[in-house]
C-alpha cells in the first residue's frame, strides 16, 4: 500500500523528473538526462542508506558509460555529475539519519502503544473482576438479607405451628427450585428414624453417589436432599426433608443455610415452650392451680369494662379461711397446704362455667362472678361455705375441719371502679372476721 506522503513524493519526483528533462531538451545537454532520472527514483523508492549509496554509485558509474557511448567528452558532464552525486548522497546520509530517529520514534510510540494497551486490557480486567464482584457482592447482600429477615420471622413467631409454617416458608424463599416435608412420623423413612434418634442432620449432596443409605430408601423425585431435626429440650419433635430432582442442588454452604434454620426454628420452639411455662407459672398458682393474683387483677379490669358496657352487674367475693394459721401450728404445713388445694377444689367445682377463681393471697380467695347480682352470687357462695364447713380433713388419725369467711361487693352498684369494688369486699371480709368469721357479709 502506498502512502499519502508517498504519492507526495510521487508528484514531486515527476514535476522534477519533467522540469529537469524541459531543461536538458531545451539547452541540448542530453547527457544529463540519466542522473537527473534516476536520482529522485533513487530517494523514492530505496530507504536503506546502503541501497541509496549503491544506487547513486550505479548512477554515476553510468554516467561514465554513457560518456563512452555518445563521446562526449565534456569536463562539465563528470562535474555535473559529481555534484549531483555529493548532494544527492548528502541528502541520503540526511535523510537516512531523519529516517533512522523516524523509525526509533515510531518504535518507541510502538512500544508506547503496546504498554498503554497493556495497561488498558489490565484496567479492563480489572473493571470486569470489580463488575462481577460487586454483583456477586450485591447478590450476597440481598440473599444475606433475605436468609436474615427470614430467620427474624420464624424467632418471633407466636406458636409452634407458625414457626414450621415460617421455617418451611423461608425454604421454599430460598431454595424457590427444591420441594421440602415437614415429617412428625419417625416411621416415614429409615434416614427420618436415623436423624429423629440421632438429632443429627444428614446432608446427601447426590443420591447416586450416596454410600451409607440404599437407593430405595430415597423418594423417586429424590436426586439430593437435606434432613434437618426440629427439636426442642433434646427431644426431636419433627424432621424436616429438603429436596431436589437434581444432583448436587445443595452446596455445602446450602447445607449450614439450612441447618441454620432448623436450629433457630429449634431454639424458637424451645423458647416458646419456656415462655408459656413462665407465662403459665405467672398466671397460674403452682399449688393450687387456680388464677393468681395478677391474673386476678387482669380478669377484674376486662370484666369491669364488659359490666360497664353491657350494663350487666358483676360480683366479687373475696373468701378468707378462719384461723388457719392454727391448722398450719397444729397439724403442720403439709396439712396446711392439703387444705389450700381441696378448698381450690370445692370452691372451682361450686361457681359457674364463667366465673373466675383466684388464690388473691396465702388463704385468701377470690371470685369474680360476671353478669350476676350480689344477692344471686350469695346463693353459691352460701352453698360453698356451708359444703366446706362439712368437710373433713385428716393429719395422720387426726380429723379437723374449716370455716370460711366471705364478703361481697357488686359492681357497678356499690363501686365505679376496680379498686373501689376489692376494697367494698375486702372490707366487708373483715367484718365477717370481726363478727366472729363463717359468715359471709354483703352488705
Ligand atoms: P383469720 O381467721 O383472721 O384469717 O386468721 P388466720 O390464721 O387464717 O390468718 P393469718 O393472716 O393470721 O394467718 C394466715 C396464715 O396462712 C399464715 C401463713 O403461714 C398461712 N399461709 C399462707 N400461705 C400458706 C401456704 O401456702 N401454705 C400453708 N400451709 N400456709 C400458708
Ligand atoms: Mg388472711
Ligand atoms: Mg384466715
Amino acid at each position: 500500500m502506498i502512502s499519502i506522503s508517498r504519492y507526495r513524493v510521487l508528484l514531486f519526483s515527476f514535476v522534477f523528473i519533467l522540469i529537469s528533462y524541459l531543461v536538458i531538451i531545451k539547452h541540448n545537454i542530453s547527457y544529463l538526462i540519466i542522473p537527473f532520472f534516476v536520482i529522485p527514483l533513487s530517494l523514492l523508492e530505496y530507504k536503506d542508506f546502503e541501497l541509496r549509496f549503491f544506487l547513486l554509485s550505479f548512477v554515476f558509474f553510468l554516467s561514465f558509460v554513457v560518456n563512452k557511448v555518445f563521446h562526449t567528452e565534456k569536463a562539465e558532464f563528470f562535474v555535473y555529475n559529481l555534484i549531483a552525486f555529493i548532494s544527492v548522497f548528502s541528502f541520503s546520509v540526511l535523510k537516512s539519519f531523519r529516517d533512522k530517529k523516524d523509525m526509533e520514534e515510531k518504535e518507541k510510540s510502538k512500544l508506547k502503544l503496546i504498554e498503554i494497551k497493556k495497561e488498558t486490557d489490565d484496567i479492563k480486567s480489572k473493571i470486569d473482576f470489580y463488575k462481577k464482584y460487586r454483583e456477586k457482592v450485591t447478590i450476597n447482600l440481598s440473599s444475606k438479607q433475605k436468609v436474615i429477615s427470614c430467620l427474624k420471622e420464624i424467632q418471633t413467631s407466636l406458636s409452634n405451628d407458625e414457626i414450621a409454617s415460617n421455617l418451611m416458608k423461608s425454604i421454599l424463599l430460598l431454595f424457590p427450585g427444591s420441594k421440602s416435608e415437614f415429617i412428625i412420623s419417625p416411621k416415614h423413612s429409615k434416614i427420618v428414624e436415623d436423624v429423629f434418634k440421632t438429632l443429627t442432620s444428614i446432608y446427601v449432596p447426590s443420591v447416586s453417589k450416596e454410600t451409607r443409605y440404599n437407593y430405595s430408601d430415597f423418594s423417586t423425585e429424590e436426586r439430593s436432599s437435606v434432613y434437618l431435626p426440629i427439636s426442642a429440650f433434646s427431644r426431636c419433635l419433627a424432621v424436616v426433608k429438603v429436596y431436589s430432582d437434581k444432583e448436587d442442588y445443595f452446596s455445602v454452604e446450602d447445607f449450614r443455610v439450612l441447618e441454620i434454620f432448623a436450629t433457630t426454628a429449634s431454639i424458637a420452639m424451645e423458647n416458646l415452650s419456656l415462655y408459656m411455662t413462665t407465662e403459665e407459672l405467672a398466671r397460674k398458682d403452682p399449688l393450687t392451680g387456680l388464677f393468681t393474683h395478677r391474673s386476678f387483677q387482669d380478669k377484674l379490669d376486662e370484666e369491669i369494662l364488659v359490666s360497664a358496657r353491657t350494663k350487666k352487674p358483676l360480683s366479687l367475693a373475696i373468701l378468707d379461711i378462719d384461723h388457719f394459721k392454727k391448722i398450719n401450728d397444729n397439724y403442720g404445713h403439709q396439712s396446711g397446704d392439703d387444705v389450700l388445694k381441696k378448698l381450690a377444689e370445692v370452691i372451682s367445682i361450686n361457681v359457674r362455667e364463667v366465673d373466675f377463681v383466684a388464690r388473691y393471697g396465702g388463704e385468701e380467695f377470690a371470685v369474680i362472678m360476671p353478669q350476676i347480682s350480689k344477692k344471686d352470687a350469695l346463693n353459691i357462695l352460701n352453698d360453698i361455705r356451708n359444703k366446706v364447713r362439712s368437710m373433713e380433713f385428716y393429719s395422720g388419725n387426726q380429723r379437723f375441719g374449716i370455716t370460711l369467711s366471705m364478703g361481697v361487693g357488686e359492681f357497678p352498684m356499690e363501686a365505679t371502679s376496680k379498686n373501689q369494688i376489692i376494697r367494698v369486699s375486702d372490707e366487708r371480709l373483715y367484718k365477717a372476721k370481726k363478727d366472729g368469721r363463717d359468715r359471709i357479709i354483703y352488705e
